[in-house]
């Protein structure tokens, strides 16, 4: 998901205090992370065909990762960090308030985009990018499966 990567304007901005927020911060470019290549990747290998960083609804200026859009299906695949795994977000040590506001910001802002996405037929699938490419796929495939069983989209599959 293309993060914006500013905090609210009244969060300070710490310097990178480390290598590892360093990398963080470097991570969050947005688009094509590993996650999201090794999920589309599965999910071609699968013969599923999807958009990339599609913007969903007009009006939202948030991409969805994966989109398929006669399934009305948007997936987003989230960082870890960025988006408060509850396995892996709680490494940062050094500017511990400037990141969990950061990362309370996102989650307001996950929440948020799937409420709008929901309220205009979407289905929203969030992956993990702990998750493996093939669990992911897995999900996507089900979800994608369950909306065609359900006759909005029957077409999707040959
Ligand atoms: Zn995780």
């Amino acid at each position: 998901m293309a993060d914006d990567v500013r905090p609210p304007a009244w969060v300070p901005v710490p310097a990178a205090s480390s290598a590892a927020a360093r990398r963080r911060m470097q991570a969050t470019r947005g688009r094509d992370t590993a996650p999201e290549l090794a999920l589309r990747r599965e999910l071609h290998r699968r013969r599923l065909r999807y958009r990339v960083d599609m913007p969903v609804v007009p009006d939202l200026r948030r991409c969805a990762d994966v989109v398929f859009p006669r399934a009305r299906l948007a997936v987003f695949v989230d960082g870890c960090f960025w988006h408060g795994c509850p396995q892996h977000a709680t490494s940062a040590k050094s500017n511990a308030a400037f990141w969990a506001a950061k990362i309370a910001a996102n989650q307001a802002r996950d929440a948020d985009t799937g409420r709008r996405l929901r309220e205009v037929g979407w289905t929203v699938v969030r992956i993990w990018e702990h998750d493996t490419a093939e669990a992911a796929a897995d999900h996507v495939h089900s979800v994608l499966r369950r909306i065609a069983e359900a006759g909005t989209a029957a077409d999707l599959f040959p």
